[in-house]
This record gives C-alpha cells, structure tokens and sequence, in this order.
C-alpha cells in the first residue's frame, strides 16, 4: 500500500500550544515495513525548549485550569476520550505507519489510549480530600495541589497509549504538561496535542517536543520549571535522569526494562501455556518493557512442550502491518534490528543453541522492512549474558526447570523486576510462586493483560513508582496538611 502521508512537507510541532516548524535539527520518521518516509519534522532548539516550558508554566498559572471544579477537568478529559474514540481508525493506522506495528495491535493502543483519559477523568472528580483525627484545638486536612510543570517522557513502543498514561492523570491533576515522544515516533503525541486542545485543555498547556532524547529530553528534565518528570524507556536512561532529578530534588517515576520469567509447572494446561508463551514474547515483536522473554519448564514437560512451542514460533505470520492477519510486524528501525542480531550472535557465542528463527525472513515482502524471524535458543544458564540482558525483540531463552526452590531462585536472579507469569492448575502452587517471585506484576495463567485501574511499575532496575490505577493521578500531585484553628483563645505559648 503506497504511504499517503505529507511527507514532502516538514511537519510543524507544539512549542507551547504555537504550531511551527522547531529551530533543531530536522530528522524524518520511517515506517518500519518499508523504510518509506512518513514524515519529516524539525525538532525544537534548545531556546524552543525553554519556551515551551516558560509558556507551559505561565498556562499553569493563568489559564484557569489548575483552578477549575474537578468535574469540570473532567468533563474536557471525557472529550478528548470521546475524540479519540472517534477518529480511531485514522488514528491507528498513523500510528501503524509511525512504528510498525501490526494494525489490530494499534487498534488495542488508541481504545486504550481512549480509556486512559476516560478513568482519569473519574479519577479526577471522585479522588477524596480527608479530614485526618484532630489531636488538638484544631482540624486537620490532608489535601492535593497540582505540581506546575510536568514532563513526559515515553520511548517508540506504543506512543499513544504510553503519552496518554502520562497526560491525562498529569491533565486531571491540573498541571500543564510537555511531552517528549522518541525521536522515531513523534506523530502520536502531535495528534493526542491536537485532540487535547480540540476538546478544551487550554492552548500552551501542552508542548509537544520531539527530537534526541539526549538533549531535549535532556534539557526538559534541567529546565528549573519543570516540576516532576515521569518517564518511560531504557535502565540507563532512567538512572541518568534519577541523577538529574536528585540534584533539582524533584520527584519522578520510572518505567524501565525488564527480562521478566515465564514459568511452565509439570500440570499446567499446555494449550494456554504455549499460546501464552508465544504472545508473552512475540506479540509487538517483542518490543515490549514486559516480554516474557525467559522461559523456565518444568523439566518434566521440557521435550514436548518446546517442540510444540518452536513449531507454533515459526508458523506465526511474520508479515505487514497492515494485513488484519498479520502477528508480528518489522521491528522499529535497521539499527534496532542489528543490535538484536548482536544479542542472538552473543548467545551462540555463549553456547546457546538455536531452536528456531535467528535470521531475517526472507522473500519480496521483507525486502525493504526491518523484519526478523521469531526466535527460540536454548541450552543457557540464566547467569548467561543472553539470560540477563534486555533484548527488547522477538528472542526468547528457555531453560528446564527442577523443584519449586530453584525455580523461584532463577526468576529472581535478574537486575531486573517488572513481570512475571507461572502456568499452572495447582492454586496453591501458583499462591506460593506468585507472592515469592520479586515483580511489580505477576500474571497467574495469563500473559501481557492490562487495565487501567490497577497500578503498573517495576521493581529494581525496572524502575520506580507506579502508573495507572485510580491513585496514579496522586503521582502528579503535591500532599499538603492543613491546620484550622478551634481556640477560642490565644495559643497558651504566647500568653
Ligand atoms: P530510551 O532510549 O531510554 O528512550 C526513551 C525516551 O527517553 C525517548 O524519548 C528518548 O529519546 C528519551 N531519552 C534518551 N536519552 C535521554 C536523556 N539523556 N534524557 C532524557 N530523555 C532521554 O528507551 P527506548 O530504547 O526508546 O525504549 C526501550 C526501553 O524502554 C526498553 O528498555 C523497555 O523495556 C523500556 N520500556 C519500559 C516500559 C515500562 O513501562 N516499564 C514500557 C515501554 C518501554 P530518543 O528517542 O530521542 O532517544
């Protein structure tokens, strides 16, 4: 299908709710299928970076927002969720072209997008203020205030739906907000701008600043303006803005990596383990913070189970994005895809052998996209490199298992800390697994499920705090305690 986008014109971006062309470096983002060029933009300067923000803030503090009735947030959040409801086909498929994913997956992305701001609405106008038990001639309140600035932060995997977990708690809490997309996904975080304003959130509120995470994202976590950051992305990143934030004593939440242990006990149901297993790892491509990218079988059923397992991997339909049909598309760019080849080269080095895939599809179809085969090694020790590094692609490691105790000590012998899924009929086995595995989610005969009302986030290098649920909005909010004095006299201190 031939890309009908603009992409001879270069795109203008959000500098503080003005639609003009950034003073940075221009760059183009490729749909991954092709290599074909979607759009071309300029990313802002560092002086537009400043002026976003100055503008964000001076919206914050004179637009009315922060200062208007929850239910009345809420009633805009209710409208851009109705907007994006709306235009969600031609949402979805911008966002197809934008980072490749299969059509149906980012159909899932923008009704979750949609429903994000439809809790957060709620969350907004049903979130309680208390009066605390008095301890003296005095009431006592615990109240929130919206923060001022806040930075958003989200890598390419799933733009509108990561920005949205971002915005509309960062909206609802009555801050203004600049988002800073990846560098090779900006369009979504343009298009949800766009919405936002169309349903009421006041021009200047919301920036939208693409370019190198490096030195926008860079300069966005500095500005002494910005009031919290709440980021997606890779480890390092997160550390390298945790260090900034310590330094400003500003708070932020990290969403990172992960390396998270999917685990086959002898009685689990083989036909929901092996679907599980596959979609855990190789749907999105395995571009995803919580890929169940390290299998561990109960030795028992390790023989059957992996060859009904790497038979189902090939067969999967490697193909495009476009086509309803379609289970994994392209990964997300040509050096992305090398850097998984590395990873796979590392682990044959390492002694690992290859089950299936481990190379480039081939055929017309694959010819100009950046497409690798669904890939199975085996042969590892979970102390191997291939066992302990985020891959962030469709490789999975499989290794059998002996005995309860030394399952549990392998799943938890990671830097990382963000999933997990166990497979089994036994509950009190699955009870057991379940509390002792370190993960900020455990999914128990299930795999990659989400809502919107339960909390999100990761343990150790897989990050802090959390998003989502009906207290993420707290997340984008200053605690204060206040004191209404009772005496009727003077404070005896004073007399
Ligand atoms: P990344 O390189 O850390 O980038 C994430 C975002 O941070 C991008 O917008 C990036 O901009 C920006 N950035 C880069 N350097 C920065 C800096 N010094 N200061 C401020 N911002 C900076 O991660 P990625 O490769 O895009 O994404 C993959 C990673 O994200 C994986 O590790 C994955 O597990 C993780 N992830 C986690 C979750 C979760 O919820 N836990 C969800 C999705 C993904 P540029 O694009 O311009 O570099």
């Amino acid at each position: 299908m031939p890309l009908t986008t603009e992409s001879q014109e270069l795109l203008p971006i959000n500098i503080g709710g003005e639609m003009r062309l950034g003073g940075g470096d221009e760059s183009a983002t490729l749909y991954p299928a092709t290599g074909e060029v979607v759009a071309r933009l300029r990313a802002p300067s560092l002086a537009d970076v400043d002026e976003a923000i100055v503008r964000a803030d001076h919206a914050f503090r004179t637009s009315g927002w922060a200062q208007k009735k929850p239910h009345e947030r809420a009633a805009v959040l209710h409208r851009v969720a109705a907007l994006i409801r709306e235009r969600a086909e031609p949402l979805a498929q911008r966002q197809r072209l934008d980072n490749g994913k299969p059509i149906t997956e980012t159909r899932n992305l923008v009704a979750s997008a949609a429903a994000t701001f439809q809790f957060f609405a709620s969350a907004c106008e049903t979130l309680e203020e208390t009066i605390t038990p008095s301890r003296g001639d005095f009431m006592t309140m615990s109240v929130y205030e919206p923060m001022g600035v806040v930075a958003a932060i989200t890598p390419w995997n799933s733009p509108i739906a990561s920005e949205a977990q971002k915005v509309a708690p960062a909206l609802a809490a009555g801050n203004a907000v600049v988002i800073k997309p990846a560098e090779a996904t900006p369009l979504m975080a343009l298009e949800l701008a766009a919405l936002c304003e169309e349903a009421g959130v006041p021009r200047g509120l919301l920036s939208v600043l693409p370019g190198r995470g490096s030195v926008i994202g860079d300069a966005i976590t500095k500005h002494p303006l910005v009031k919290r950051v709440s980021f997606t992305g890779g480890t390092s990143t997160g550390k390298h803005i945790a260090h900034i934030a310590a330094d400003k004593m500003m708070p932020v939440s990290l969403e990172l990596g992960g390396k998270s242990a999917t685990m086959v006990l002898e009685d689990a149901d083989l036909d929901h383990a092996v679907n599980g297993v596959l979609y855990g790892i190789f749907s999105s491509s395995g571009e995803s913070c919580i890929a169940g990218s390290r299998l561990f079988v109960a030795r028992s059923l390790y023989a059957p189970f992996m060859e009904r397992l790497s038979a189902r991997a090939a067969a999967l339909r490697v193909g495009d994005p476009a086509d309803e049909r379609t289970q994994m598309g392209p990964l997300i760019t040509a050096r992305h895809r090398e850097s998984i080849e590395r990873y796979v080269d590392m682990g044959l080095s390492e002694g690992a052998s290859l089950r299936t895939g481990g190379a480039r599809p081939e055929g017309s179809l694959y010819e100009r996209g950046y497409y690798y085969r669904p890939t199975i090694l085996e042969g590892v020790k979970n102390s191997d490199q291939i066992c302990q590094q985020e891959i962030f692609g469709p490789v999975l490691v499989a290794m059998p298992f002996d005995g309860e105790d030394a399952l549990i000590a392998q799943a938890n012998d990671s830097v990382y800390a963000l999933a997990a899924g166990i497979w089994t009929r036994d509950y009190k086995r699955a009870w057991r697994i379940g509390r002792a595995v370190q993960a900020g989610t455990v999914w128990i005969n299930t795999y990659k499920q989400f809502s919107i009302s339960t909390p999100f986030g990761g343990w150790r290098d897989s990050g802090l705090g959390r998003e989502k649920g009906r207290l993420g909005i707290l997340q984008y909010m200053e605690q204060k305690s206040l004191y209404w004095g009772l005496n009727e006299q003077p404070l005896a201190w004073a007399n």
